[in-house]
């Protein structure tokens, strides 16, 4: 099954709201007027950003009638009341946002991210619409140790508790093995396709529906940037890229999504 590539910018905490939407021009600009973008036809990917959430409005503005699509960085589970620092699906949507990343490995490692929080956040994404960047990967510790594929299984599972082959319409997983995010230390494209085909065979499993294992994408995040994204895109399951770094530098930005078409 053909799945269309997405290639997502993380902008983590980077970038206020004049910056952001500076981004964005400079984004359009290097994928041509209208953004109809490089390339066209059913290989177009998507291309998403993710900004902060005091950016987000500002990026949206800037954003309309491109291709750019805006995301956020996360999402609490509840639509309203005292959580303090948190926000809301509805509050996202507001924003006009149509995706969001949840369980990011900076969530988990800082912030006390775990498995079950990472299945409501997903479930609040879900209930309002939105599409849901999910993110599972290992430890370096956890590589060395021979258990990525338990450690990712365990997310994997955990995340997707109680969701439905219809709901996986809207979930996109993101590999991202942590010791390859913001390090420059890259996943081997083998390194990569291996887990990726391990987590759709695990989706295989999961879901009797065959074809949530065909339709879902897969990305993979990690020290992707111009130079090594057209290796680990070509991988059979690597249906994109949740880029951090290389998504606030324009020019490369745009060469990774040139890479994807
Ligand atoms: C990320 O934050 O999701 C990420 C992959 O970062 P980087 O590309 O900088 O490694």
């Amino acid at each position: 099954m053909a799945r269309q590539i997405l290639i997502a910018g993380n902008w983590k905490m980077n970038k206020g709201a004049a910056d952001g939407a500076q981004l964005i021009k400079d984004l359009k600009a290097q994928f041509g007027s209208g953004c109809s973008c490089c390339c066209s036809g059913a290989k177009k990917p998507e291309v998403l950003v993710c900004p902060t959430f005091t950016t987000l409005s500002a990026v949206v503005a800037e954003a309309q009638g491109s291709c750019l699509l805006v995301g956020a960085q996360n999402i609490h589970w509840a639509d309203q009341g005292a959580f303090t620092g948190e926000i809301s699906g509805a509050m996202l949507k507001e924003c006009g946002v149509t995706h969001v990343i949840i369980g990011h490995s900076e969530r988990r490692q800082y912030f006390g991210e775990t498995d079950a929080t990472v299945n409501q956040r997903l479930k609040a994404a879900l209930k309002n619409g939105l599409t849901a960047v999910v993110c599972v990967g290992e430890t370096l510790a956890e590589r060395e140790a021979g258990t990525t594929n338990v450690v990712v299984e365990r997310q994997v599972r955990g995340a997707l508790a109680d969701i439905s082959a219809d709901d996986m319409k809207k979930v996109v997983i993101a590999y991202e093995p942590v010791w390859a995010i913001g390090t420059g230390k890259v996943a081997s494209d083998e390194q990569a396709q291996e887990v990726h085909a391990f987590i759709r065979g695990l989706l295989k499993v999961m879901f009797s529906c065959p074809c949530v294992a065909d339709s879902t994408r897969i990305l993979y995040g990690g020290s992707m940037n111009a130079a090594n994204a057209a290796g680990l895109l070509a991988q059979p399951d690597i249906d994109g890229g949740l880029i951090g770094g290389a998504s606030l530098k324009p020019a490369d930005f745009a060469t990774i999504v040139k890479a994807a078409a």
